[in-house]
């Protein structure tokens, strides 16, 4: 399948990972939109929040706890932002499920 995100879970294309399980995995955006801006993917191909149903919602919530975990980690205690673009409309790029963990900086709302 030519899905850049499994092929990152792969290792096929290079990537800062900061933190693997059986489950998922997080790295750094190529292109960073605030001082810490982690991905967090599940392993499984899901193309996007779209697909997520009774079978697969697991996966969410364990990618939420690794989230929390994460923010600790980087030290984000003022506050952080976890995003999930969802389709064209969205501003999904990439057709596989992720989480865009961000921090290091004062938010805006709403988002454009
Ligand atoms: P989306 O717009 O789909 O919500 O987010 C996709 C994100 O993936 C973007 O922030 C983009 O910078 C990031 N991205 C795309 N290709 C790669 C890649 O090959 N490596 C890494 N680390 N990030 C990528
Ligand atoms: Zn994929």
């Amino acid at each position: 399948m030519d899905c850049v995100f499994c092929k990152i879970v792969s290792g096929e294309i290079p990537s800062k990972k900061v933190y693997e399980d059986d489950l998922c995995v997080a790295f750094c955006d190529l292109d960073p939109q605030a001082p810490v801006h982690i991905l967090i993917i599940p392993k499984e191909h899901i193309e996007s929040a779209a697909k997520i149903n009774s079978e697969n919602s697991g996966i969410v919530a364990h990618i939420f706890e690794v989230a929390a975990k994460l923010a600790v980690e980087n030290h984000l205690d003022a506050g952080w932002r976890i995003v999930c673009n969802v389709g064209a409309d969205g501003g999904q790029t990439v057709l596989h499920l992720h989480f865009h963990l961000l921090g290091g900086r004062s938010m805006k709302w709403p988002p454009g």
